[in-house]
């Protein structure tokens, strides 16, 4: 993102940067981070929810969990965190008991909610071959036991509709890059794995059979490139959210004020995120990585709440920022997640 800071606009960035801020989804990665990202949390006044994920990655999932819980341990008012569970065992027959059992040690540890990742439906398969659905029913005890804790389910089901395209056809630079480095994640042409709008309407279903279960629907429930499609299940689920977590460049290439019009209507169900990610072993390389959040807190901010002209991630378009009122701009960015996770 490129953008513009004009000299008048440094009041409004540093009133910007003093405001109260959620990012409610990021990620803490296997690695202790603290004090470097606790020195930048407390610059801009932001805190973190950190966000475990990858079933089927155990022994990753575990260290990321050890890494979350003693990071909230030694700085509870600027991280918190997600946990979530163990797919490598799906096929075992405790499975459901050893699943809430990591949960509820997950739960004693501060964390405030339970991510379930794209594994599901994409990659856990069935000894029959068949791709392990998010509506199976072996979830359904799990879902009952967050409820009852009072915790949110956070769910990243599905990939953007980019995954699903042939290359040229991808409109987001980002995707194009992600899909061209990462091949064997992109889902064009692999017709075994399930469509686009099957993950979709299995995430759906969950919704259904669980209307008092609080959930929040990574990136846009999977659903940036069509907001009016989003819009339907707002309307026709009342007890979801979704966060912007990798999709804010998804936004700002369609029609602005569509965007800025959905922003408003659903003003208290859309939560602000970055998922920005400190998963890699050299520190370094981790302080960098903390300085660029700093541009992108900055850029973002700037993007939602003034008409500053900026660069969208095409490189080529300018768009103005939304400009967005104040109010909308406090629930964005902060109250709307206090609703969504209680006791973030
Ligand atoms: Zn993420």
């Amino acid at each position: 993102m490129v953008f513009n800071v004009l000299k008048q606009d440094a009041e409004l960035v540093s009133h910007l940067s003093r405001m109260p801020k959620i990012d409610s989804h990021a990620h803490l990665g296997r690695y202790y981070s603290g004090k470097p990202l606790y020195r930048l949390l407390e610059s801009l006044n932001v805190k973190w929810l950190s966000v475990c994920w990858g079933g089927t990655r155990w022994q990753e999932l575990k260290q990321q969990i050890d890494t979350a819980r003693k990071i909230h341990a030694d700085f509870p008012d600027r991280v918190t965190w997600a946990t979530s569970f163990n797919l490598d065992n799906w096929e075992n027959p405790d499975w459901e008991n050893k699943t809430i059992e990591t949960i509820g040690e997950g739960f004693e540890s501060g964390a405030i909610g339970v991510k379930v990742w794209k594994d599901i439906g994409m990659c856990l398969k069935e000894p029959d071959g068949s791709y392990v659905m998010i509506d199976d029913p072996r979830f359904d005890h799990v879902f009952d036991f967050v409820e009852k804790r009072e915790k949110t389910l956070i769910a990243h089901i599905g990939e953007p509709k980019s995954c699903w395209l042939p290359m040229d056809s991808i409109k987001v630079a980002g995707d194009r890059e992600y899909y061209s480095m990462h091949p064997e994640e992109h889902c064009y042409g692999k017709s075994e794995i399930p469509s686009h709008s099957k993950l979709v309407k299995a995430m759906d279903r969950v919704l259904e059979k669980h209307p008092r279960l609080r959930v929040v629907r990574c990136h846009l429930a999977s659903l940036e490139s069509d907001i009016d499609k989003l819009a339907e299940r707002f309307v026709r689920y009342p007890n979801f959210a979704v966060d912007l977590a990798a999709r804010i460049g998804h936004l700002q290439v369609q029609d602005q004020q569509k965007v800025r019009n959905f922003l408003i209507q659903f003003q208290d169900r859309i939560l602000y995120a970055t998922d920005i990610d400190l998963d890699v072993a050299n520190q370094t390389a981790r302080e960098e990585k903390l300085r660029k959040a700093r541009d992108i807190y900055i850029s973002d901010l700037i993007y939602f709440a003034t008409n500053r002209e900026m660069k969208v991630p095409d490189g080529k378009t300018v768009i103005p920022g939304l400009s967005l009122p104040p109010k909308i701009i406090e629930k964005l960015f902060y109250k709307n997640a206090l609703h969504w996770y209680q006791g973030i």
